[in-house]
């Protein structure tokens, strides 16, 4: 069901379609014709959430893109919610009893299982961690809960971009466990402790007749502060600019856009995932009312002041 998610060019064109169209609207040119501006003011209504057409007053879908239109309160706390959200960011439950969280299909009363993707419509449990999911990945520990999930991660694990972001997330990894020097005196130090291991080494060699001994180079990893913190800043820009153009655009179904993130989760390293909704910073695409309009992963740095809105 999610098979041509990656492979299909279209999805991406038209989120870019979709970007224009918003910021066509959003600003019109200030030189604009009176007549235009006019015509402007006028057109009073709802504006669709989705996709930014104005719709008439009173209208229950978007003539447009057909996503929902007005608010609703959620059915477990009474929150106020956008029509066409299918996850309550107040008290973080799945919102649509007539939809499946796992696929997006339709569920009719009496399913206890979704009839598309068999998923049980409670939840699933995980089972490395044992949290209650209401979606395909684990929002705890990411693990993929569905079949569907898993061929996902499956396909996306080959795509040359991730297998590139992997890589570099691996070589962050190493050089969080690198001391750096944390003096110019400190690594003069170290360079005097080398070329003394290197003169005892030779003199304990020259006593056993070897004249010229081979001495295997010390291992150390050790760097100055300033080429560590460079080496560091680039690997996170290198991230950066893959989840930059990994980044999912928008979906007519939710599910699509929180599986697909969460397939392409980097391993690793710290993340939140930021909606185009809000443009909020989430834990994962899972705490998000509205993922559908899209979003991307963001790399965060071991000491960034970023605040994520849900802590899972
Ligand atoms: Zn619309
Ligand atoms: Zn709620
Ligand atoms: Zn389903
Ligand atoms: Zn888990
Ligand atoms: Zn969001």
């Amino acid at each position: 069901m999610n098979d041509d998610i990656t492979k299909n060019p279209e999805i991406t064109n038209r989120g870019v379609n979709l970007q224009m169209q918003q910021e066509l609207y959003q600003s019109p040119s200030e030189d604009a014709p009176m007549q235009q501006q006019a015509q402007m003011q006028a057109a009073v209504g709802v504006r669709c959430p989705s996709c930014g057409t104005m719709n008439d007053e009173g209208a229950m879908f978007c003539a447009s893109c057909g996503a929902p239109l007005g608010k609703t309160t959620c059915p477990n706390c009474g929150a106020e919610l956008d029509a066409d959200a299918d996850f309550c960011e107040t008290c973080r439950r799945y919102v649509k009893k007539d939809v499946c969280s796992f696929c997006g299909a339709h569920l009719n009363d009496n399913d206890a299982f979704c009839p598309e993707c068999g998923s049980p419509r409670g939840g699933i449990v995980c089972p490395v961690c044992h949290t209650l999911n209401e979606f395909s990945f684990c929002k705890q520990c990411g693990t993929a809960l569905t079949e569907d999930a898993r061929q996902l991660v499956a396909q996306v694990s080959t795509m040359p971009e991730y297998l590139e972001m992997q890589k570099l997330a691996s070589e962050l990894q190493q050089l969080d466990l690198i001391l750096p020097y944390s003096s110019e005196r400190e690594q003069v130090q170290e360079q005097l402790n080398t070329r003394l291991r290197e003169r005892v080494l030779t003199l304990l060699a020259n006593d056993r007749g070897i004249a010229t001994p081979d001495i295997p180079k010390s291992n150390s990893k050790r760097m100055s502060k300033e080429e560590y913190e460079a080496k560091k800043n680039d690997r996170m820009q290198e991230i950066a600019s893959i989840l930059e153009r990994m980044a999912q655009a928008p979906q007519p179904k939710p599910a699509m856009v929180r599986n697909y993130a969460m397939a392409c989760r980097p391993q690793g390293v710290r993340l939140a995932w930021e909606c185009n909704f809000k443009h909020a910073l989430h834990s994962s695409p899972c705490g998000c009312a509205k993922p559908q309009m899209g979003g991307k992963w963001i790399i965060l740095g071991k000491d960034t002041k970023k605040e994520i809105k849900d802590d899972k």
